[in-house]
């Protein structure tokens, strides 16, 4: 028989709640608007509902628990700290509200940490022991998989290497200091690539030229390298370098079995991953050679947080 879990993925603007099945299939989703709500337990009330009405509509006699993927999740407290794009400000004992209306366990972490839970758990990282995730979006986050166990760390926010510097002095980054990773290779750190480059390189006439810098995305970047144009291939290999940079890093902190690389910017494909690898190879210390994969994330695009967060149930 089939047993199921809730899977909730909190965003600064929505908020995803699925039910999904052990074999990994999401089998129903519900959202709601995060940006709407200025009281947590209003909205940790109208989630429950939701909850219930997944489960009343799939049939479903009970759940498992419920594993959340929140901004500032931490996984120790089951509280939401201090989180900058949210509406409810300070630390909001998230677990605690769920146990006033629902009596199962529940599980919070961070979105990063939740990716890595939900490729071991249901995609490609099943049965490896070790591994880290590199999820590049608005920012970078990762999460890392020691001997099967996520890593928390002592206050719970272990696995930021978003934040790790990768060039001193370098960019100013959010959290205050300059020079992070995430700086580069999120895909706001590309597509500010992109905006230097074409200010660097005045002939450059392609496409990206014809957009308002102010609507430039990286997705834009992206589909341009895959069209061959000369400026969006140069600022992939840029990306691609500074990553493989950092990949390499993070071999020498935790000798995983592979890399696991999800997120809008990966969906570039080669133009990103031929770069990285060439880098990574160039940087990796020797006794590392051969030992590491770098793959792209197995979870199915739209699902990928809501399976995250439903498989934090079976963290240990
Ligand atoms: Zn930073």
């Amino acid at each position: 028989m089939n047993t199921y879990s809730i899977g909730i993925d909190i965003g600064g603007t929505n908020t995803d709640i699925g039910l999904v099945r052990d074999d990994g299939r999401c089998m129903a989703k519900k959202n709601l608007p995060t940006n709407k709500y200025y009281d947590a337990s209003v909205y940790v009330s109208d989630i429950c509902d939701k909850i219930k009405d997944l489960i009343g509509e799939n049939e479903v006699t009970a759940i498992d628990g419920i594993g959340i993927a929140a901004p500032a999740g931490n996984f120790y407290t089951g509280c939401i700290e201090n989180a900058t794009n949210l509406n409810f400000k300070g630390v909001i004992d998230l677990a605690a509200l769920f146990h006033d209306h629902l009596n199962v366990p529940v599980v919070v972490s961070n979105d990063a940490n939740a990716a890595a839970y939900g490729e071991l758990v249901y995609g490609g990282a099943k049965g490896m022991k070790h591994f880290v995730m590199f999820t590049l979006g608005t920012g970078v986050g990762s999460g890392i998989v020691v001997d099967g166990k996520l890593v928390h760390g002592k206050t719970g926010g272990a696995g930021e290497l978003g934040h790790a510097i990768l060039i001193p002095e370098g960019r100013p980054c959010g959290c205050g200091r300059k020079g992070c990773l995430e700086t580069y290779t999120s895909a706001t750190g590309i597509r500010r690539t992109a905006l230097e480059m074409m200010e660097a390189i005045p002939d450059y006439d392609g496409t990206l030229r014809k957009v308002d810098p102010k609507e430039l995305t990286s997705k834009m970047v992206g589909d341009a390298a895959k069209y061959g144009d000369p400026l969006a291939i140069k600022v992939f290999e840029k990306t691609g370098y500074w990553l493989g940079i950092a990949l390499a890093n993070a071999v020498a902190f935790s000798g995983p079995e592979a890399i696991f690389l999800m997120g809008g910017p990966v969906k570039a494909g080669e133009v990103l991953l031929k770069p990285t690898r060439e880098s990574f190879k160039k940087h990796l210390c020797f006794v590392y050679d051969g030992s590491v994969d770098i793959r792209v994330s197995e979870l199915p695009d739209n699902d990928a947080a809501i399976l995250g967060a439903a498989a934090l149930t079976k963290a240990k």
